[in-house]
């Protein structure tokens, strides 16, 4: 649930800055490591948006992979599960320096604005919330 309401704070964050009266989209990217199940990310944030401009927003989740480096041939390859071997050097993941897979990052935000009610959408920057403990 400490997941779902660092995301709200953050939507909430930037509807406020961008003038949105109701949020209908957010699109997020989280890492295969994140610890993060998109279905119950969604039930969750349904529930602490309730009352919200976002109450009725839509979570598109798009999981991306992880990406390792081989801290041996400096080989960089997306790892389908933790127990990948580097595919030039063979090494065990053990000294793997993981380079994304644990971030969770917000994409945008669509909406509407109180001032003609047309869609708003805005790239938003990359955001860690403090549980993804990557870095
Ligand atoms: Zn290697």
């Amino acid at each position: 649930m400490s997941i779902a309401q660092s995301l709200l704070e953050i939507v909430m964050d930037e509807s406020r800055r961008h003038g949105l009266t109701r949020v209908d989209r957010v699109r997020l990217q989280i890492g295969a490591l994140a610890a993060v199940v998109p279905d119950a990310l969604t039930f969750c944030f349904g529930a602490v948006a309730q009352g919200t401009v976002a109450s009725e927003a839509v979570l598109e989740i798009e999981t991306v992979p992880v990406v390792a480096r081989c801290p041996l041939c400096g080989e960089r390859f997306e790892m389908e599960d933790l127990f990948d071997r580097c595919p030039d050097c063979g090494l065990v993941p053990a000294g793997m320096d993981l380079v994304s897979g644990r971030e969770m990052t917000l994409m945008s935000i669509e909406g509407e604005t109180d001032e003609d009610g047309e869609t708003d959408e805005r790239n938003q920057g990359a955001c860690r919330p403090q549980h993804s403990g990557s870095e």
